[in-house]
């Protein structure tokens, strides 16, 4: 089953699609994730993604295709594979339509006062990378390995209103592009990533029988 999780930044898509990968055994390509593994690691995509990442900016669509094209071609990606913040502009999503044919897109809705909030209050375990909300449960370590917990430089306020406008401006036309090759649906983005996943698990249990 090949899956694309789409909604606003800090809408909980990470959550869910570790949920999802636990539930249904497809892995979860977050091209975030694989970004800032390129910076950490100084590569050539890495020192161009570094900045315009800071910069609350999207990185080239020829350069984040390629590296799903490349993600996506491997063996663990043979029953299907979950899209964590990919595509995010037309010409993606465009360019992924050509390369393979998805089953479902999920949207996350969630208020932007939401997104903000999230975002600011968002920490992370630079060690092992868990997710911290500092709003829920004030820490300072990570309770997994126990490094100190630290702030995404685009987590912070300037930074996640150029993210969030960057988002809105590419939001519809992608909602009516989903919509238009019938594989949207929707859920609510609830207080815990558990509750929103009961919603998701139903829409993928329903993709997935039809599959067969
Ligand atoms: P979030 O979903 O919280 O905004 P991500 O971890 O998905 O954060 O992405 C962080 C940054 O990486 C984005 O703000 C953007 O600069 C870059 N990025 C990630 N995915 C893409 C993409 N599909 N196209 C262009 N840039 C991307």
């Amino acid at each position: 089953m090949k899956v694309i999780l789409f909604g606003a930044p800090g809408c909980g898509k990470g959550s869910q699609a570790k949920l999802i990968t636990k539930d249904f055994g497809i892995p979860q390509i977050s091209t975030g994730d694989i970004l800032r593994e390129h910076i950490a690691n100084q590569t050539e995509i890495g020192k161009v993604a570094e900045s315009l990442i800071n910069n609350g900016q999207l990185v080239p669509d020829e350069m984040i295709v390629e590296i799903v094209k490349e993600r996506i071609s491997k063996s663990d990606c043979k029953n299907g594979f979950i899209l964590d913040g990919f595509p995010r502009t037309i010409g993606q999503a465009e360019q992924l339509s050509s390369i393979t044919k998805i089953d479902v897109v999920i949207f996350i809705d969630i208020s932007i006062n939401e997104v903000e909030r999230r975002a600011l209050t968002r920490r992370i375990c630079p060690d092992c990378g868990k997710i911290f909300s500092i709003m829920e449960k004030y820490a300072e370590v990570c309770d997994e390995c126990g490094a100190k917990l630290i702030q995404r430089e685009d987590d912070k306020r300037e930074v996640v209103r150029k993210r969030v406008d960057q988002y809105l401006a590419q939001c519809e036309p992608l909602l009516k592009f989903f919509k238009k090759r019938k594989v949207l649906k929707t859920v609510l983005s609830k207080n815990s990533p558990e509750e929103t996943y009961v919603d998701v698990k139903q829409i993928l249990l329903q993709v997935h029988a039809k599959r067969k």
